[in-house]
């Protein structure tokens, strides 16, 4: 029977002992197998999980390893669970924790940091000094799941309380799986100090973060909201979710747009999410003097940077990692507020059974996929379109 040391279980939610769990063999290759169900400690709760979004970055993991750490090393062949974007049912508590209810409908954060190192301290919690260590004499405490620790692609998996979002009922399993997304664009924006309304903001690339990011801003009263992107099908969406204005940057040169679009002087804030080569030069001359840059895609290549333009324009560039300072808890008031509707980027959803059919569908981004998501229950159908 389910147990463990202090750990408080219900009647309503009987926990079975084992799981069914993808794992990741040798690269691009997951297999269904069976795992214990995880036991919660001191301020982690278990979490049934009832759904789960696959990120790009979900699948850079799979297919090579990185920024994933298992054990201090590549992730391979180490019976390690992927999958970050997950939501679900809170089904036992660890010793102590009252904060949250079993039954309770929850989404979850990424990381928990040590929460005794200097940026866990101030609340950047994602770029923890002891990151990744969680494993033998070297255990501080870090969680990242589906980073350093098992993640949700699985039935159950144990989260600190830190990394929890309660959600209302109103809000739809795939409409939970996005919070974290919504999440880090909230983050992008807090660390450039913070946005103020009638500020004006450029997002560049339209993916998940970037369709998000151009909600955020304008939820949070930026004008205008410039959207770049190469695929109208996307900037159509972007549109849809706030954008004032969206520049195909195949049919024009994006830095003269925006230029044009805010009245010849450039915007206060560029976010970068598309990691386009060339990205970082173009968005220094987005901005105005004085602006600021938000770096949240990672390029696959080095590339030269136009330092000298940097530094004679008094420009500001960040570089965010994930989720930090309670961001994701600032975007899921926006979405239980319906200030926006995250569900536009959600496409398609699959049983878990099917995690590889899923995987290929954001891969090759089959059917224009956007954001795919997997389902351990209440999916009759082997494909289900979205709303
Ligand atoms: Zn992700
Ligand atoms: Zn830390």
């Amino acid at each position: 029977m389910y147990s463990g040391p202090g750990v408080k279980t219900s009647p309503d939610f009987p926990i079975p002992d084992t799981m069914k769990a993808w794992v990741l063999g040798n690269p691009g290759e997951l297999k269904l197998t069976q795992k214990p169900v995880p036991v919660p400690k001191r301020a982690e709760v278990l979490v049934r999980i009832d759904a789960v979004a696959i990120c790009a970055t979900d699948l850079e993991i799979i297919d090579h390893g990185p920024p994933a750490s298992i054990q201090g090393g590549m992730p391979f062949n180490k019976n390690f669970t992927p999958g970050h974007e997950y939501m679900g049912t809170v089904a036992a508590l660890g010793p102590g924790v009252d904060e949250y209810k079993i039954g309770q409908r929850i989404t979850v954060e990424i990381h928990a940091g040590c929460g005794q190192c200097k940026r866990c301290r101030e609340g950047m919690y994602t770029s923890c000094h002891n990151y990744g260590l969680n494993y033998g004499d070297v255990d501080k405490g870090h969680r990242a799941n589906g980073f350093t620790t098992d993640g949700g692609f699985c039935e159950y998996q144990v989260n600190n309380i830190n990394t929890l979002v309660a959600i209302p009922d109103a809000m739809s399993d795939e409409e939970a799986t996005l919070v974290v997304t919504a999440g880090t664009a909230m983050y992008g924006l807090t660390e450039l100090g913070g946005l103020v309304a009638g500020e004006s903001v450029v997002v560049t690339g339209p993916g998940p973060i970037g369709l998000l990011g151009v909600a955020v801003a304008k939820a949070l009263g930026a004008q205008p909201v410039i959207l770049t992107g190469t695929r109208d099908n996307r900037l159509k969406i972007g549109r849809e979710l706030g954008a004032d204005y969206t520049i195909n940057v195949r049919n024009e040169d994006a830095v003269e747009a925006v230029r044009r679009l805010n009245g010849g002087k450039g915007v206060d804030y560029v976010v970068e999410c598309s990691g386009a080569p060339n990205a970082v030069n173009e968005a220094v001359r987005m901005v105005n003097r004085g602006g600021k840059v938000c770096l949240a895609a990672f390029p696959h290549q080095e590339t030269p940077v136009d330092v000298a333009h940097i530094v004679r324009n008094n420009i500001y560039l960040y570089g965010i990692r994930g989720e930090g300072k309670s961001a994701t808890h600032r975007a899921e008031a926006f979405m239980s507020q319906k200030r926006f509707d995250a569900t536009k980027i959600h496409t398609h959803t699959f049983p878990l059974d099917d995690l590889p059919t899923a995987i290929r569908y954001a891969k090759d981004r089959v059917d224009d996929a956007i954001k795919v998501v997997v389902k351990a229950r209440g999916v009759a159908a082997h494909r289900v379109a979205a709303e």
